[in-house]
């Protein structure tokens, strides 16, 4: 049976082709999900318009949304299994770790009640005889686009604080990963959002997410995704002159220092670019070893990658499941098998699991090569997949110019018990979040983004919510003045 979605305050089958969603674990198609043809595209986002003026939404008292998004966050969390679920049927993630993003997701509606709360105008300092205020407002309707490896997350991420600031939110899920943003919308109809504050359009990017970002009533655009898709949409929000977030791809390093605690830094180098089977934008997935412990620390990693239990992502033991599609798998495959081919040597993984009761899942073993520079194109693509180049280096001049010699500027993270050495190079480093001694620790109060191609403005932490405002200036004469 096709699962509806919500548009027009209502759940529709949608004129458009049917969307499967395929469980990567077993390639079986657990749902179909329907989907908006253009003329609904275009209905969907004028009665979100609509329903943004006449719900109030935008003139609530700051105090009286963030009432509702509270109500959002305790349906999610009544819900958190399902929202769980969701995501692991999609894209295969651990079940431990979908229920952590579930719990995070909630995490977010809360956090952006409180900010919500404490919204205000801002007085100006007076250089005439005047009262100078500053206020903030929504941009109307907020399209948001993600992708498909951390919905949960990335999905609360934009639908909060854009709820939060005033807007309607339409919101085009990645056509791999559909069903989180069908439980977000549950969630928030079960909470008494005004139908149509949030509406979820399934649908393919070239199709349904460019009807989105092209239209004239859509004043603003949130994007989560690939460096070549944000780039194109970034040329049409250009012509349309309407403001654009993106949070881009990364290659990100990670530098391990001879004198760093090397189990910390064992851990914390396997968790950055292995979790989640390297489909993560913040993957550390360019690793620089000094060369004094280089090959001990290689020998480390290696023997503790071929401990990882690869399997379904429904076993508790699982550390990790399969990649988010066949598709992807291959496109993981063909980077490996290029890796060769420029001199690369395989150190761990490098193929699918033996395992013949996985055979029909799109699984791959985490992979580890050497023998590749920083000019290689294995060490310059994106691979977004469970690979782990390792480069030795001699000192920290030299690292910091390699580490800084990418397109992208997403994160990196640096092992060291010398904390000036850390902080020269947390100040050096090209990137928009660096960690020291530890990777992959995120908060929803740190604003998070990348510098150079890795994207364009900064969502979370208090600006995530001014990112969905735009600025209103009033003046006010005062009696002097008169
Ligand atoms: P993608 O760019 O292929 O797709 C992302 C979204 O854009 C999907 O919903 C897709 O349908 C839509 N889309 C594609 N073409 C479109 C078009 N012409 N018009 C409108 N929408 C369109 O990316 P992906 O493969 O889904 O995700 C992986 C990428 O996302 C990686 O590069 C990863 O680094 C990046 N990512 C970045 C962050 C971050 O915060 N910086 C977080 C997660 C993922």
């Amino acid at each position: 049976m096709q699962m509806p979605f919500p548009m027009l305050g209502q759940w529709v089958a949608g004129d458009g082709e049917p969307l499967p969603s395929i469980n990567p674990a077993t390639g079986e198609t657990h749902a179909l999900v329907g989907t908006p043809d253009v003329a609904q595209v275009d209905a969907a986002i004028r009665f979100a318009d609509r329903a943004r003026r006449d719900s109030g939404w935008s003139q609530l008292k700051p105090h009286q949304r963030a009432m509702r998004l509270q109500a959002v966050a305790a349906a999610i969390e009544q819900r958190l299994d399902h929202f769980a679920t969701q995501q692991m049927l999609d894209n295969g993630k651990p079940w431990k770790e979908c229920k952590a993003q579930a719990a995070s997701a909630v995490a977010t509606f809360r956090y952006y009640a409180a900010v919500c709360e404490t919204l205000g105008a801002q007085v100006n300092p007076a250089r005439g005889d005047y009262l100078s205020l500053t206020l903030r407002e929504p941009y109307g309707v907020v399209a948001a686009i993600t992708p498909w490896n951390s919905p949960l997350t990335m999905e609360a991420q934009k639908v909060a604080p854009a709820l939060a600031a005033g807007n309607a939110v339409v919101l085009k899920p990645s056509e791999v990963t559909p069903l989180s943003a069908l439980a977000l919308a549950q969630a928030c109809e079960a909470a008494g959002l005004p139908p149509g504050l949030l509406t979820v359009l399934p649908g393919l990017g070239r199709t349904v997410g460019h009807e989105l970002v092209k239209h004239p009533l859509v004043r603003m655009v949130s994007f989560t995704g690939g460096t070549g898709t944000g780039r194109a949409l970034a040329g049409v929000a250009a012509g349309r002159l309407v403001p654009i977030a993106l949070e881009l791809g990364g290659k990100s390093p990670q530098i391990v220092f001879n004198d760093a605690d090397l189990d910390a830094a064992e851990k914390g180098v396997l968790d950055g670019i292995f979790e989640g089977m390297g489909q993560s934008c913040v993957a550390g997935s360019r690793l620089f070893v000094q060369r004094g412990v280089y090959d001990a620390f290689l020998q480390r990693l290696v023997t503790r990658v071929g401990q990882f239990r690869v399997g379904p992502p429904d076993v508790p033991t699982t550390d990790l499941g399969p990649l988010a599609s066949h598709a992807h798998r291959d496109h993981v495959e063909r980077f490996v098998q290029a890796a060769l081919q420029e001199g690369g040597t395989i150190a761990a993984g490098g193929r699918r699991p033996d395992d013949a009761a996985l055979e029909a899942g799109a699984y791959y073993l985490p992979t580890i090569i050497t023998g590749l520079t920083n000019q290689s194109r294995t060490c310059r693509e994106e691979i977004f997949g469970p690979v782990l180049c390792v480069i030795p280096f001699d000192d920290e001049a030299e690292v910091i110019a390699q580490a800084n010699d990418s397109d992208y500027g997403l994160a990196s993270g640096i092992w060291t018990r010398d904390f000036a050495r850390a902080w020269r190079l947390a100040n050096a480093l090209q990137a928009g979040t660096v960690w020291i001694n530890t990777y992959k620790q995120l908060s929803i109060a740190a604003p998070f983004g990348g510098y150079k191609d890795s994207g364009l403005g900064r969502e979370k932490g208090l600006g995530g919510l001014e990112l969905y405002q735009q600025s209103k200036s009033i003046y006010l004469a005062t009696p002097h003045a008169l």
